[in-house]
């Protein structure tokens, strides 16, 4: 097994807002290498570092908007996130759990800061996920999955280094509890002070790690910090993270979907034909309806 050499730290770009309800760094796709091919089959990445939003009778988020063509996937860290969408299904997430929505043919859906959440406000901490579908895939039927902290699986590492949660993929013999349509390993780890972790993952599988707490070292040289993003090459399996102080680490690595990509907006399509006609299918109201 070869080691997995780092390409680049990015540190988190200026924020902006998506709604009035998060406040993001967006790494994926952004100037620092990362375009929507170089992370495949993650697209987007949007962080909403640790920041305190003050009470507000109205909850802050995002209104009523289309997906067509992949899957969102929220990690909610601090506070609590609402969800409603026109298949019908809704949910609230809260610390440790991840909503994992598949949009394929279409859908709309709203985001918004959960009401009690909104009502004392307080610290909020997110990261959303577009994973793209595989062409055969991108118009199958909606779905969501929502993902509880208490369900999801946990591999609990030796010398009480910490704790790795197995969202999508594995990690040891521990499975992840989300189903994906291509491979996708999504994990938290959960490092004490000292805390070692060892990951393998295939060398095509395009692989980063998102700090969310505290400083890892990574591979025994270079040290990462709260909210820097680590890209890896594609030149070897095996890395390692060592936490620094107690740390939180979301670990991403996939296989490749290596297709054509036509985006615009909320919609990501192989062609222009099918961007076209996503606009004209949302436009006719097959999206279904939400208010
Ligand atoms: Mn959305």
């Amino acid at each position: 097994m070869k080691t997995r050499s780092i390409e680049v730290i990015v540190p988190p770009p200026a924020p902006h807002y998506v709604g009035d309800g998060f406040r993001v760094h967006n790494f994926i796709p952004s100037g620092y290498h990362l375009d929507m091919h170089r992370m495949t089959p993650f697209i987007m990445m949007d962080y909403n570092s640790k920041f305190v939003f003050p009470p507000s009778a109205q909850p802050k988020g995002v209104g009523v908007h289309p997906h067509r063509g992949f899957e969102t996937v929220t990690l909610a860290y601090k506070g609590k996130v609402a969800h409603h969408d026109s298949a019908g299904n809704s949910g609230v997430i809260g610390e440790g759990d991840v909503q994992w929505m598949t949009a394929a043919s279409g859908i709309l859906h709203k985001e918004y800061h959960e009401e009690a959440f909104s009502k004392t406000g307080g610290e909020f901490q997110m990261v959303q996920l577009w994973v793209n579908l595989p062409a055969k895939d991108k118009l199958s039927k909606p779905k969501y999955q929502g993902l509880t902290h208490e369900g999801i699986g946990k591999f609990e590492l030796p010398d009480n280094a910490g704790v790795i949660e197995v969202i999508a993929g594995q990690y040891q013999e521990v499975k992840g509890v989300a189903s994906t349509f291509s491979p996708v390993h999504l994990q938290n780890a959960k490092l004490n002070k000292g805390g070692k972790a060892a990951f393998n993952f295939p060398s095509h599988y395009n692989t980063a790690l998102l700090v969310i707490e505290g400083s890892v070292n990574v591979n025994g040289t270079e040290a990462a910090e709260t909210d820097h993003f680590v890209l890896f090459e594609n030149d070897g399996e095996a890395f390692t993270i060592e936490a620094l102080e107690t740390s939180v680490v979301l670990v991403l690595s996939g296989e490749p979907i290596n297709e054509p990509i036509a985006a615009q907006g909320p919609f990501v399509m192989n062609t222009r034909q099918e961007i076209v006609q996503a606009i004209d299918d949302y436009n006719q109201g097959e999206f279904g309806y939400l208010d």
